[in-house]
Parts: C-alpha cells; sequence; structure tokens
C-alpha cells in the first residue's frame, strides 16, 4: 500500500480536511461511514448511496462470515462484487461482538463465537483472512471489549490481551490494504497511555479510538478523547468507533478525530426518527397526519423536496416498508448536508464558530 495514501489538505485549530486514497478509491475526511452491518445498508441500494454521494462505508466481519456463504464470495471474487458497491469498505473486526453477542467465548488467542448455523474460532490470523477474503479496503485489528468497563484491572487485562491480536493482526495482515490499530483503556488516563504507547509501537496505518460511549459522562467522554487525540500521529487517519450524533461528530472533528461511524441515522429512520436543522422530528406523531410540508424545509435531499410529511406519516401508519426508505435517506442525506458544512467551516477556518442542529 503507499505509504502515501493519507494527505491533510487543509487545517483548522486541531480539525483536518484530508485526503484518504486507497486501490484507486478516495475519500476526504471528516467522514461519516453509514454502517450496512452484514453487507447492506437496510432499505438502501449501492446506487442510492452513490446518489447520497456516500465513498466508504462500514461492514463487519463477523457477521458477514456468518451470513454470506463463502463460495458466494468466492463466485463474486469479494463483497465488493457481490454488493455492487465499487468504492471503499471498511470492515470492522468483529471484536465488539465479543461485548455485544452473548455466544462467545474469549481466549488467549481468540475468540468463539456460536451461532445457529455455525461456530468460528475469530484468531487474529482467521480475522485478517476473512477480511482479505472480503476484499476490504481497510482492515481493523481484532480485539476484546471488556464486558466491566468500570472495573480497573479488566479493562487492564483486556487492552493486553488486545495489544498481543494487535501485533498477530498486523503480522497476518494482506499488503493490499490498510490496517488500523485500537487504543483501548476505557476512561483509566494511565491504561489509554499504555495501549497508546503499545498500539504506535506497532505501527499501524491509521488509529481507531475504541472503548467509549459505552456509558461514561460526557466530561470523561472529552477528556479522554482529548489525550489520545493529542498522542496519536499527526500523519495518520484517526477513527472514533461508533459515534454518531451530530453533535458528537463536531466535537470529534475540532478535536482532529477524521472518521466516524454509527447506525444511529439510519437505525433511527426506521423508526421514525428524523434528523432536522431544526432539531429532532417524530414522523410517526399524530400531529403530522395532515402535515403539507416537508421533513426540514432546509434539506436539498430528494424526500424533503418530494413528499409531504402526512404521507410519511401515513405509510408508517400502514406498515409500508417505503416509510423506512424514505426515511433512511433523509437522516443519511441530513448527516452527509452536516459534514459538508463541517469540510466548508474548515476551509474558510471557522469551525469554532460552527453550530450544528441535529437534536440530541
Ligand atoms: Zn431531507
Amino acid at each position: 500500500m503507499n505509504k502515501n495514501f493519507f494527505k491533510v489538505k487543509k487545517k483548522c485549530g486541531f480539525s483536518r480536511l484530508s485526503l484518504v486514497s486507497i486501490n484507486d478509491k478516495f475519500f476526504f475526511t471528516p467522514v461519516f461511514m453509514p454502517v450496512g452491518t452484514m453487507g447492506v445498508i437496510k432499505t438502501l441500494s449501492s446506487y442510492d448511496l452513490e446518489i447520497l454521494k456516500f465513498r466508504i462505508i462500514l461492514t463487519n466481519t463477523l457477521h458477514v462470515f456468518f451470513n454470506i456463504n463463502k463460495k458466494v464470495l468466492k463466485n463474486n471474487i469479494n463483497i465488493h462484487n457481490f454488493i455492487k458497491w465499487k468504492k471503499i469498505i471498511l470492515t470492522d473486526s468483529g471484536g465488539y461482538q465479543a461485548y455485544s453477542l452473548k455466544s462467545k467465548i474469549i481466549h488467549k488467542n481468540g475468540i468463539i463465537f456460536k451461532n445457529k448455523n455455525n461456530n468460528i474460532n475469530l484468531t487474529p490470523k482467521k480475522c485478517m483472512n476473512i477480511q482479505t477474503k472480503i476484499g476490504s479496503d481497510i482492515n481493523v485489528v481484532l480485539d476484546e471489549c471488556p464486558e466491566n468497563y468500570n472495573d480497573f484491572l479488566s479493562v487492564y487485562y483486556s487492552l493486553k490481551l488486545s495489544n498481543k491480536w494487535s501485533i498477530e493482526s498486523k503480522k497476518f495482515h494482506n499488503k493490499n490494504s490498510i490496517l488500523f490499530g485500537i487504543i483501548h483503556g476505557g476512561i483509566y488516563p494511565d491504561l489509554r497511555k499504555i495501549s497508546l504507547y503499545e498500539t504506535k509501537k506497532i505501527e499501524f496505518d491509521g488509529y481507531s479510538i475504541g472503548g467509549l460511549g459505552i456509558g461514561e459522562n460526557y466530561f470523561d467522554f472529552k477528556k479522554i478523547l482529548k489525550y489520545i487525540v493529542k498522542n496519536l500521529p499527526s500523519n495518520k487517519p484517526r477513527y472514533l468507533m461508533g459515534f454518531g450524533f451530530i453533535k458528537d461528530i463536531l466535537l470529534g472533528v475540532k478535536l482532529g478525530i477524521d472518521m466516524f461511524d454509527c447506525v444511529i441515522p439510519t437505525r433511527h429512520a426506521r423508526n421514525g426518527f428524523l434528523y432536522t436543522f431544526s432539531g429532532i422530528v417524530k414522523i410517526k406523531k399524530k400531529k403530522y397526519a395532515l402535515s403539507k410540508e416537508p421533513i426540514d424545509k432546509k434539506c436539498i435531499c430528494s424526500i424533503c423536496k418530494n413528499y409531504t410529511k402526512s404521507y410519511i406519516n401515513y405509510l408508517f401508519k400502514i406498515k409500508e416498508t417505503l416509510a423506512y426508505r424514505l426515511c433512511t435517506i433523509h437522516n443519511l442525506s441530513f448527516y452527509e448536508q452536516n459534514i459538508r458544512n463541517i469540510k466548508r467551516s474548515i476551509i474558510s477556518k471557522n469551525i469554532y464558530k460552527l453550530k450544528l442542529n441535529g437534536g440530541k
């Protein structure tokens, strides 16, 4: 992989506008990656995503392994061909699922996951091999997320295990893609320091920040994030895993984060929870049944140009799947419009004056 795949083009304080070029594909940061855990952004086609101007999506190594037949991937060469997405794919390793899924056994060499069809012993080597077979452009190391983030020793042992797996992941990584390490350590500055030191020593192409957003208060979150970013290399991309409220994205960018992902805009869309420039719209509420207005007058998406709140409210009432699709398009477009505003404010060097209203 070209060592110069990441170039910072503009700076405003700690915020950066950067170009990431991988395998003849590219995207600019700050970037929000829609989450397609199983290789699909629910209700959308890859064509829809291109219209929405996304250049990178996230999918999950473990879920793809469990759900897509290996022969299908082989017959299609990789997941890009199968799902008809020619742009960049980042694959999360599956380590987070050791935290979120119940049927698993964590051991020193990896994680055994069980589901009704098959079991998998996800070792760093296996994890890297699957990401290679998928054809992922950005690989992420296998990590372990401790269940008890409030226990210093549990977090310590977990980060030592993640560090061991990080070294092994680097060893088995296919050089046609780039590889991100993950900084752990929960809310403990001492542990974050150890994780930073050990992860940087391995020399990854980019650095993800894990283990935040799982119940810590906002003050701790901000303090830890600031500390980590300050100590990461300035010439590598930085990715804050799983963060997706607009206000978190803006804060992250102001501190120097480049990449974000979250299920929030798509999951909330399917529940009729819409983001607008004037706050949240809960479209299923009765008060919208007769509204001739669009979801958001200021939004430039195709849904706001063509449909009324009344119609979308009606689609939810009759449980029509088109409702999920229209709302997903709006929420993702809303995110993309906000990210565009953030980029513009970096270029015009006034990000510290920028205020975004994305709800929560
Ligand atoms: Zn819209």
